[in-house]
Parts: structure tokens; sequence; C-alpha cells
């Protein structure tokens, strides 16, 4: 397994990654990478703490709900990078299961990235959403032809792509590219059906990063995106040369969409996990928040709060049922419910704009006006703001100073922004769910529920009651 120390040593690899204009060749000591850069460091020797012969815990293939919930609960322990990789690890697994029959050749070629990447201990992340262009055109029938990544050269060796993926989740910060189709893909559309592990290095490869790192000196007002945030990035493929061995998918237009499908349960797991705990947060603040400001009694807001209650406890419940209903898929691993995860990570994202609404409208405006720490320790002014942002005995001006820099933070500001809008996109947006959700619900089963209820259909199980 990998130390931090051997990670931070790994990012020196020449690989071309730029930040507001300027080229980074030293990423651990970036003021914006850096920090980031360190928390996977440190995720890499807290996983080493917790090895299984020898082995990063991340590897491993669950076979049960209970091994399913310990994988799931770990993974999110270890941190935003073990989470891509673990779940692009387990696209791969999915794909491999399914394409035999398809393309045989690249089953080999998959299991052996597989146990290469895992004996390396590297950092996968997953590159998926494309430039994509004109939204309601094809790949093949876009003025730009490079707007979809996809193969412009060919040889013996290996191919040539060209292309750029978008938003992608720390891809400066990891070793390899997991480059694979947004959408599926239709016949005159070989070139784009292409899937490729590009490591990050590769020439021609040039990362764009942005952050909602605060930009503030003192981050002491941003406890939660202070503490930990993590890099986007645009990430252009400017004709790199992969090599065979690292090609997993190369025209076959029919098995285009089995990537994004197989990666999209697992991201959209981990959305749900996030969210689920995310919404007892916001719960949790604003009941605190209520309480500093003496009206946790009061009538409207505690119907708001119960309203954020039942959202959560909703989100909460698809996660649950999420596992609990898990089945066996292909080499035997437990695969999450795909109807309680859409559903699930669908009713989280809908509904964060109003538990986000009812939190600000329950605590005031100084979620956005409360004087900084050091404000605080001001020795002309702080005592002052002290005393004005406490509300009554036992609570304390600092302390509900700093409730609402935590609101401002996660809701309100830079990170809270940043949240806001990849609630709603990450992992595909709200339609993506809702097109999945209606795939996978019984929509016959509700039909015939309708016909017999109203007596236009007999019952499958006798005279119902
Ligand atoms: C913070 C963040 C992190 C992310 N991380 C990753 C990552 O690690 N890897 C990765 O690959 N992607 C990542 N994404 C990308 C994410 O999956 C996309 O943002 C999402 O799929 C939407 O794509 P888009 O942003 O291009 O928006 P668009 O596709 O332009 O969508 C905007 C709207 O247009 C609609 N629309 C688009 N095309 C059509 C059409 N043909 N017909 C009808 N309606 C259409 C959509 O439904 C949506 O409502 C991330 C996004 C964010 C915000």
């Amino acid at each position: 397994m990998m130390t931090g120390e051997e990670y931070k040593a790994s990012l020196f690899d020449g690989r071309a990654t730029f930040f507001e204009g300027k080229r980074v060749d030293d990423i651990p000591a970036h003021p914006f990478l850096g920090p980031p850069a360190q928390r996977v460091a440190d995720d890499y020797d807290w996983l080493k703490t917790q090895e299984i012969d020898g082995h990063s815990p991340i590897n491993g293939v669950p076979t049960s709900p209970e091994e399913l919930r310990a994988k799931v609960d770990l993974v999110h322990a270890a941190g935003m990078m073990a989470h891509v990789t673990y779940t692009s690890i387990m696209t791969l697994a999915t794909v491999q299961g399914k394409i035999s029959d398809i393309a045989p050749q690249y089953v080999e070629r998959i299991d052996g990235y597989i146990k290469d990447a895992q004996k390396s201990d590297i950092r996968i992340t997953q590159c998926i959403t494309d430039a994509k262009g004109d939204r309601s055109r094809p790949p093949s029938r876009q003025d730009d032809p490079d707007a979809y990544v996809h193969v412009v050269d060919r040889s013996p060796e290996g191919v040539v792509i060209r292309g750029a993926k978008l938003h992608i989740t720390a891809a400066s910060l990891g070793h390899d590219l997991m480059t694979i189709p947004t959408k599926s893909m239709k016949a005159g559309e070989e070139d784009y059906a292409i899937a490729a592990m590009v490591p990050v290095n590769a020439p021609g490869v040039k990362i764009i990063n942005t952050t909602y790192a605060p930009r503030h000196e003192d981050t002491r007002d941003f406890p939660v995106s202070g503490i930990t945030n993590t890099p986007e990035g645009f990430v252009i493929f400017d004709d790199v040369f992969v090599p065979n061995e690292r090609v997993l998918l190369d025209g076959e237009v029919s098995s285009a969409a089995l990537f994004a499908h197989s990666l999209g349960l697992w991201e959209r797991l981990g959305g749900l996990t996030s969210m689920a705990d995310g919404a007892d947060v916001l719960v949790g603040l604003a009941q605190l928040i209520a309480e500093a400001n003496g009206l946790a009694g009061q009538a409207h807001i505690k119907e708001k709060i119960s309203e954020m209650i039942i959202h959560a406890t909703v989100v909460r419940a698809c996660y649950e049922a999420a596992i609990a209903h898990s089945s066996t898929g292909v080499f035997g691993a437990a695969f999450p419910n795909e109807l309680y995860t859409n559903a699930g990570k669908y009713t989280g994202a809908a509904a964060y704009n109003l538990m986000v609404r009812h939190l600000h409208d329950i605590a005031g405006g100084a979620v956005v006006t409360a004087p900084s720490v050091s404000d605080l320790e001001n020795p002309e002014v702080g005592h002052l703001a002290r005393k004005y942002m406490s509300t009554m005995n036992g609570v304390d001006g600092e302390y509900r100073t700093k409730l609402f820099h935590g609101i401002r933070d996660l809701t309100a500001d830079s990170y809270g922004g940043w949240s806001t809008v990849t609630n709603i996109q990450a992992g595909g947006g709200l339609y993506a769910q809702r097109i999945v959700t209606r795939k996978h619900y019984d929509l016959e089963g509700a039909k015939h529920a309708a016909l017999v209820r109203i007596g236009l259909a007999e019952s499958d199980h006798g005279a119902g009651c």
C-alpha cells in the first residue's frame, strides 16, 4: 500500500495542471491544491492502519447487504479519492461481467488493469462528462468534431484521443483518468465509443483546476470548506496516445453506454450517502440556531423543522432500502437497488433547496453578516460583537457567531453555492434520475393494482378486501 508521503511524491510526474492561469509544478506546495493533496495523503495513511493482509481495504467486492454497507461506510470515511477510486474499480468490474458476450477481447484487459491498479494502490478519477457542444445534436453531428472525446488516430500500438471532459472531481490529484463515453453511441459514431485508462501525466493531457476553497487569509470563518475541499478539473485530451493495454473499448458502439450506466449506480449511491448525512446536518443546524435565537418553541419554526426532518428521513430511508434490497449481480457482488438509489438521490437533490430555504428563513440575516472570528478577537470591538451576538444568558455570542459561520459556509458562500449546483448536477441531473427511476419502477404492477382497485381486473390473490 502507498503511504501518504509516497502519494505526494507520486504527484511529481510531469503532469500538466493549471490554476488561475498558471502551471502548477509543485502540487503539495500550492496554496489551493496543496491542502486537498495533503488530505489525500492523510487518507492513504489512515487506510494503511486498516489494511487487510497487506492490501487496501477499499479493494475487494462486497457480497451481501451487510458487506455492502460496511464497504460504503469505509469508503465514505476514507475520503473523496478513495471513493472515486472504489467506484471506478466497481464500474470496471461491472462492465467486465457484462461485456464478455459482446466484446470478449476486453475482459482480460479489464481484469489485468484492475489487478495492477489495486496492487499499486493508485487513485482513479472519472472522466465521463464531455464538452458536448450543441446538446440537441449527437457527437457525429456537432460543428466541432471534438465536442465529444474521440479517436483521431490508430496504430498497432494504440490510439490517439482528442476532446475534453469537464467538471472532473479531483482530476489533478489522481493517477489515472477513467475516460469513458458519456452516452450511448450509434453506428457511424465508432470513434466516439472509446474507453481508456489514461495516466494523468500522459503527454497531451492538460488539466485546468477550479475550487470553492475559501480565498480568505483567515479560514477560521469557514469551518467546513476551510478544512476540507476538493478541486474540479477541466481535462483536455490534446491528442493523447493511449497504448492498447489501457484501451477498454474502441469502436463497439453497442457497448458505449455500458460504462456510464455501470458507474451511475455507484456514483448515485455515493451521492445518496452524502445527502442522507448532509440532510441531518441541515436539520441539526436549523434546530441549534432556532434554540440560540430563542425561537425553538414557535409553531412556524417547529413546522419548518418538522418538514426538514421528514425530508432527511425519507432520504435516509431510501439509502437504507437501497442497501437492504441489494441484489447479487455479476461476479457475486452485492449491487445497491437501482430504484431506491435513484429515487433517493432525486429526492435529496430536489428537496435540497427547500431544506436550505427553511434553514435561512429560521436563522436570520446574520447568516451572511455575522462578524468574523478575528473581529471577535479585536480588543476594541470584540467584546461588543460578542455581547450583541449573544441572545440571552446561556447563549454565548461567540458560539452563536460560529453557528452562523457554519450555516454560511455550508449553504450561502462559495462552498454553499457549489453545493447547490452540485446536488442537482453531480451524478447526472435530475432528469437522469427520473429516467432511471421510471425504468426500474414496476409500472405494469402499478397499472394492474389500479385496475384491480377499481374493479376492472381480477386480483392475483383472489377476492380483495
Ligand atoms: C461539482 C461537480 C462535480 C462533478 N464531477 C464529475 C466527475 O467527477 N466526472 C464527470 O464525468 N462529471 C462530473 N460532473 C458533471 C455532471 O455529471 C454534469 O454536470 C451533469 O451530467 C450535467 O451535464 P452538464 O453540466 O454538461 O449540463 P447539461 O448536459 O448542459 O445539462 C443542463 C440541462 O440540460 C438538459 N439537457 C442536456 N442535454 C439534453 C438533451 N439532449 N435533451 C434534453 N435535455 C437536455 C439536462 O437534463 C439539464 O437539465 C460534475 C458536476 C459538478 C457540478
